[in-house]
């Protein structure tokens, strides 16, 4: 599963960050996933809940925030939200445009003990 092996990862950066301020407990994590970047949150979530099992992250409260994607026009240089890499901007129909975010995973803040 594509998602288990992100939230092992994310496990990884978890502990790396813990040990930097020696702590031994973690209460609060915030990730950020694109809607294009091909995670499904509830597997994910579901990931991660088994994924943590050490004491480090036991009852850390996970807090995933979706981001919308959007991409800027090379046309009329606009931006407008998008449901794929090759959307038609919404306000000239140019399919010429650049993804601005959306394909983020990434673990935004973490709260320790
Ligand atoms: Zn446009």
């Amino acid at each position: 599963m594509h998602e288990m092996s992100i939230s092992l990862s994310i496990l990884d950066i978890i502990k790396e960050e813990a040990s930097k301020v020696s702590s031994k407990k973690v209460n609060e994590i915030v990730l950020e996933i694109g809607s294009l970047s091909g995670v499904e949150v509830e597997s994910l979530s579901f990931a991660l809940e088994v994924s943590f099992t050490e004491p480090l992250v036991q009852d850390c409260e996970v807090i995933i925030n979706k981001i919308e994607a959007r991409s800027r026009c090379n046309e009329c240089q606009k931006e407008f939200p998008c449901e794929s890499l090759f959307s038609q901007c919404t306000h000239c129909n140019s399919y010429s445009s650049k993804l601005i975010c959306g394909k983020e995973i990434q673990l935004k803040s973490l709260v320790v003990e």
